[in-house]
């Protein structure tokens, strides 16, 4: 009856036996006296030592050395990153327990970097290659298509965008960092990397066409023509669009009658 050795499933906390039935194998614990699985799995009884332990029901899949890997950055030492490693680049397949797989500083670049924390940040999702499967994981970012693919801003969180080089820039507050980045930065499914050869050409004129419209009569002839392709000058990079665009969006492109401005507030009394 107490023979825990049939196929059977058992879950983390059944008993298994007793300490003096069986020695505590893999997979299990002993509590006062008592064996227990550890996991979800099979109990495995080896007669000859009176060893009980329990196979996990899903095994951690084996990473062999040249497996492309995801891996998220835990921890930032002084010679390694830490990561969890999440999935197979390769299957898309999620690793179960996320295990421990370590970058060695010698192993970040092909070039020798100075400080991790310069080109990596805590969050940051790597590609990475196997060095070593087992006992513990260890990883490469070296060469180009391996480094960071999605990497967040340190001061506010946002996402970043790749510029040049290692240079990168925050989407939400323009901060710029660095990164050991992944050819396929941000689009790690394999689409192409779109605009490479305009950098930083689009983010800074998309808050700034307000306000500007008061005297735009007179640009708007010449501005029709260069605006589109312009996005270097960014002096006359107001928008051309009032043509194409009644924009619904936009009160000061009603027709100029003289009084769209609305009277100064009266003076409140109440100030004081
Ligand atoms: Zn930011």
């Amino acid at each position: 009856m107490s023979d825990p050795s049939e196929e059977r499933l058992v879950l983390p906390g059944d008993l298994l036996g007793t300490a003096e039935e069986f020695v505590p194998g893999r997979g299990t614990y002993e509590y006062n006296g008592q064996v227990y699985a550890a996991l979800l799995g099979h109990p495995k009884v080896d007669t000859q030592n009176r060893t009980v332990s329990v196979q996990a029901l899903h095994e951690v899949p084996h990473l062999s050395e040249g497996d492309t890997v995801y891996a998220r950055i835990e921890e930032i030492k002084s010679a390694m990153l830490v990561t969890n490693v999440l999935s197979s680049a390769r299957t898309g397949r999620t690793v179960p327990g996320n295990p421990e797989g370590t970058v060695h500083i010698s192993k970040a670049k092909d070039s020798y970097v100075e400080e991790l924390g310069l080109e990596f940040a805590i969050g940051d999702i790597l590609k990475a290659v196997v060095l070593q499967g087992y006992p513990t994981v260890k990883l490469s970012t070296q060469g180009s298509e391996f480094g960071v693919v999605l990497g967040r801003c340190t001061d506010c969180h946002g996402i970043l965008s790749h510029v040049s080089g290692s240079q990168m820039v925050c989407n939400r507050c323009g901060r710029r960092e660095q990164r050991k980045v992944s050819k396929e930065y941000g689009g790690h499914k394999g689409g192409p990397s779109s605009d490479e050869g305009a950098p930083g050409e689009s983010h800074a004129e998309e808050g700034h066409h307000r306000g500007h419209d008061r005297d735009r009569d007179h640009d708007r002839d010449h501005d029709r023509d260069h605006d589109r392709r312009g996005g270097d000058r960014g002096r006359h990079g107001r928008r051309d669009r009032s043509s194409h665009e009644p924009g619904p969006d936009d009160p000061l492109d009603a027709p100029s009658s003289g009084e769209n401005t609305p009277a100064a507030p009266p003076p409140d009394p109440s100030s004081g």
